[in-house]
């Protein structure tokens, strides 16, 4: 395996019409050492994405053809892979929380490139950190087995498909029952982030958990954060 430095260059997918911005994010990423290949709409990004199978995909909301959340849904049930939302609106990505669609981070335009590209460091550099470091034994919540090493969930035996960042966040509480994280502490644990910004984020991803493994999965401990119960809680089901 090489190392950090010299391992080969990991691939970005661009899926966004507006070609001023495509091209913009894209010259960046390049002169940062990424393999970058650009689709101009819905349809041609998910054939890209089988195509290259990127390590990141970075996803206009709005595409003719087909909308950004279709795409996200076709590109994640092919494989896990980090999905960076582009939004016009900050009420947009109000919504898209609140429909937990599965891309693990949003920016809403207009946004500097360099903004972009320090986003994608931090989204990979997480990706890469949780496969690099000891994998834990699995973990059981109730009905619901997680394995690390295989990185797979299952609810009653059948699989259940979660992008990286649901995962990583459900493994983090789950490996914690009973302890209550705050959003910044699970930020900067799951995320990556050290500002605490991105609160939304984290309750994007809790809905979107409890929404494929159940409600009761996350407890919502008010003014404070989340947890998981551990086996109590799920054994009650
Ligand atoms: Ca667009």
């Amino acid at each position: 395996m090489p190392s950090g430095e010299v391992a080969s260059a990991r691939s970005v997918v661009i899926i966004e019409d507006e070609a001023p911005i495509a091209s913009a994010v894209a010259a960046r990423l390049r002169s940062e050492g990424y393999r970058v290949e650009v689709a101009p709409d819905g349809p041609a990004g998910i054939e890209l994405c089988e195509r290259v199978r990127p390590d990141l995909v970075v996803l206009d909301l709005m595409l003719p053809g087909l909308d950004g959340l279709e795409v996200c849904k076709h590109i994640q049930s092919d494989r896990p892979v980090p999905v960076l939302m582009l939004t016009a609106r900050d009420s947009e990505t109000d919504l898209l929380v609140g429909l937990a669609v599965g891309a693990d981070d949003y920016m809403t335009k207009p946004f500097s490139a360099r903004e972009l590209v320090a986003r994608v460091h931090t989204i990979l550099r997480r990706v890469e950190r949780s496969s690099a470091e000891p994998v834990p034994g699995p973990v059981h919540l109730g009905d619901i087995d997680i394995d690390p090493a295989s990185r797979r969930v299952r609810n009653c035996g059948e699989l259940v498909h979660l992008t990286p960042t649901e995962f990583d966040l459900l493994l983090h509480l789950a490996s914690r029952p009973g302890v209550v994280s705050t959003r910044e502490q699970l930020l900067s644990a799951v995320w990556g982030y050290p500002d605490g910004s991105g609160a939304r984020t984290v309750d994007s991803h809790v809905r979107a958990l409890r929404r494929k493994l159940g409600d009761d999965v996350i407890r919502t401990v008010h003014g404070v954060g989340y947890a998981v119960e551990g086996t109590a809680a799920a054994a009650r089901r």
